[in-house]
């Protein structure tokens, strides 16, 4: 671009050539192909659109109750009123007494009789003829409109440059082979239909996207995708990183004789679980490659993933590496580094902690430590990546929650490893399970391991569903409760719009509690805390000198206290499936029966019901993954939320999940015998946007 100027609405939209035009696909469709007379359109225009035309008789403002625009159309059969609310003089101009108009809309009961109220107009001659096709309806932003957009597509698919790249390229041969029955169009047929479908369509296909045009489109879509990841897979085994031998290590950080991790085996309280060990072997072998491990470790909540990432930490700082643990919140990377220090530090291990709350002098500190090579392991939010920190040899990086985190992020902290020749293993956990047409899709690149086992002794979660009027019963129950000697947490809702209301409530209810329990200790801990402030309070209650913690939902993850076995949460119905799902995961890990409170306020919207009903029927992470998936789709478990970037537009993984293995399959054919093809593919779909498939 040679000129500097202000990017109009389209170009804000993405939508600057004719190929992102082309793929600007229509959300819906209006039908203007049938035109019925006013008297057809009064009995068939309730509860939808439909089209019909007549001569303006009457066009009238009126000033009460307020201003408004009264017209009458007539045909033949007989009249109807049009009235508009908002309205331009233009428009006035345009309905003038006598001028010819078709107006779209549907029939509604008014105080005058029929009407329709803010039809689309448009000034026709009697004998105009229709459209042959449908009318397309654009996902449209601020600043444009339908009919601009309109014009744009259809000049961009009459530009030449259209035609190449929008040329058939998959191999008649392959896709005959792969999928025999398949009656899909060229894509460029299918992308011209899709946008003007002819007036016979299957418009419930279109809608729902099931028509062969839209699985063309779709199928084009998952190969870029599949042939992106599958390349992504070759340049990660072409990268180099250090490789991590078990039998070779060096050991020369601890001050015991041992390596740091025998030494880490020794003072570990329990004996891993049989899938413990099993995902440990997986990732021992993954770090003794010579390059980089990309593995995501699953496990539900309270599976034990920490003991892992400090093994693999352990195994890293054995070969003279640093590794490093990033958490989400300020309170989960906390509790990362009490459990280190608790490990490691009787090793020798040096430690620094890092998060966006430490003053300067000690961030700089911290820094120092970890640029000199000092810091052996280094634990913290994400301050690792966003400050100047720069690793002097980082062999391991470790990414809790990892859907917390931006692909990006994720990105980032690969970089901060210094060149482009050389690259850390990376260990991402995650509670919550990837369904499967995920793990296909987005993650084909990630090799997974899964913690299907919790450890022994564990207790299931009794949860029970209350509604908040019986408040006092509860609080009846958590007296009875305490008085065993047990200690419980009380979680107050998210409030989205305000933290400040937010903490207010968190606020009331401690004070509440404190009246209604005063035999006993009750804590606050909110996201206002300062960090030691917040320390404080989460070690008074792991001492017990708490035992009633009421909390905001930055103790969602993380804290570990056994004797804390009850859980209430308020306002239940205002929480997501996962985040339930690992709150309750704090209470379950002692000994004590444990108990999940649900209470809810009404009204219960239909959702929030379901959900609650899931909720006490399971506490299997993979069915409560699932729907949670069909029903917020796969931004939020992805981190494309932060990233911005959803890489599938026309696909549902959902509905379109068979597709994704045919693409695949296609996708290694045309690697393997098209490879000439293959960039021009990727190319066209993905554009820039394949740096994020390399994560
Ligand atoms: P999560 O997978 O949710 O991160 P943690 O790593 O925090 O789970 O582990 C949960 C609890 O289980 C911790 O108290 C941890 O010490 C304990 N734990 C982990 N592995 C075992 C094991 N093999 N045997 C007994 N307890 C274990
Ligand atoms: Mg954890």
């Amino acid at each position: 671009m040679t000129t500097k100027r202000p990017p109009t609405a389209l170009e804000k939209m993405g939508l600057n050539s004719p190929m992102a035009l082309a793929l600007h696909l229509p959300s819906r469709y209006e039908d203007e192909t049938e035109l019925f007379t006013i008297d057809e359109a009064l009995g068939l225009g309730r509860f939808h659109s439909i089209q019909t035309q007549g001569v303006v008789i009457r066009n009238q403002v009126m000033f009460r109750p307020r201003r408004q625009l009264l017209v009458t159309i007539e045909d033949d059969t007989g009249s109807l009123q049009l009235r508009f609310l908002n309205f331009y003089p233009s428009q006035q101009k345009q309905m003038a007494v006598g001028s010819h108009v078709r107006v779209r809309g549907e029939v509604r009961e008014g105080y005058q009789g029929a009407e329709m109220v803010h039809p689309t107009v448009r000034a026709v001659t009697s004998d105009a003829p229709l459209p042959a096709s449908l009318t397309p309806v654009y996902p449209a932003s601020a600043g444009t409109s339908q009919t601009i957009i309109r014009k744009a597509v259809l000049q961009a698919l009459r530009d030449a440059s259209l035609k190449e790249s929008l040329a058939e390229f998959l191999p008649s041969k392959l896709m005959a082979e792969i999928f025999p029955s398949n009656d899909w169009p060229p894509l460029q047929d299918a992308i011209a239909y899709l946008h003007q479908p002819p007036a016979d369509a299957n418009t419930q296909s279109l809608l729902e996207r099931t028509h062969p045009a839209w699985r063309r489109v779709q199928f084009e879509e998952l190969l870029a995708q599949q042939i992106s990841l599958k390349r992504a897979h070759a340049i990660r085994r072409e990268r180099r990183a250090p490789s991590f031998k078990r039998d070779q290590q060096i050991s020369k950080v601890s001050t015991t004789n041992t390596s740091v991790e025998d030494g880490l085996f020794k003072v570990l309280p329990f004996k891993l679980t049989g899938a413990q060990a099993r995902v440990w072997s997986e990732i021992g072998l993954d770090l003794s490659n010579t390059f980089p491990m990309n593995r995501l470790l699953q496990g539900d909540v309270g599976s034990g993933k920490t003991v892992i990432a400090a093994l693999a930490a352990a195994r890293a700082m054995d070969h003279g590496y640093q590794a490093a643990i990033m958490a989400p919140t300020e309170i989960l990377a906390e509790q990362h580094y009490l459990k280190m220090k608790e490990w490691f530090e009787p090793l020798g291990v040096k430690i620094v902690w890092l998060s966006g709350s430490l003053k300067a002098k000690e961030k700089r500190l911290a820094q120092e430590m970890i640029e000199s090579g000092d810091a052996q392991l280094i634990i913290g939010t994400h301050a690792l990546i966003q400050d100047k920190v720069s690793f002097a040899k980082l062999g391991l990086a470790v990414i809790d929650e990892q859907h917390r985190f931006g692909v990006r992020q994720r990105l980032e902290i690969q970089q901060r490893v210094g060149s482009e020749l050389f690259y850390c293993h990376q260990l991402m956990m995650t509670a919550t399970p990837i369904p499967r047409t995920l793990a296909m899709t987005y993650y084909a690149d990630l090799d997974v391991s899964v913690i299907d086992e919790l450890p022994p002794g564990r207790k299931p979660i009794a949860t029970k569903v209350v509604k908040a009027a019986r408040r006092d019963e509860v609080i009846g129950g958590l007296h009875d409760w305490l008085t065993k000697g047990l200690q419980a947490y009380w979680v107050c809702p998210l409030i989205e719009e305000s933290e400040v209301l937010q903490l207010q409530t968190a606020v009331e209810s401690f004070e509440q509690l404190t009246q209604a329990l005063p035999d006993f200790k009750v804590g606050l801990v909110h996201g206002r805390l300062k960090g030691e402030e917040k320390a404080a309070v989460m070690a008074a209650f792991k001492a017990n000198e708490i035992q009633l913690l009421v909390a905001t939902t930055v103790i969602e993850v993380g804290v570990d206290v056994p004797n804390a076995a009850l859980m209430v949460i308020e306002h239940a119905e205002r929480f997501g499936y996962a985040q339930i799902h690992q709150l309750r995961g704090r209470v379950g890990r002692g000994s004590a029966d444990s108990v999940c409170i649900l209470m809810y306020a009404e009204p219960l919207s239909l959702a929030a019901k379901e959900r609650l009903q899931t909720l006490r029927e399971t506490s299997d992470g993979f069915v409560i993954a699932e729907r949670d998936l069909s029903l917020r789709g796969p931004g939020e478990l992805l981190g494309a939320k932060q990233s911005g970037d959803a890489m599938l537009r026309f696909v549902d993984l959902q509905r379109d999940a068979w597709l994704i293995e045919l693409a695949q399959l296609a996708a290694e054919r045309l690697l393997a015998e098209h490879g000439d093809l293959v960039e021009r593919h990727l190319e066209r779909w993905l554009g820039s946007r394949t740096e994020f498939l390399k994560a």
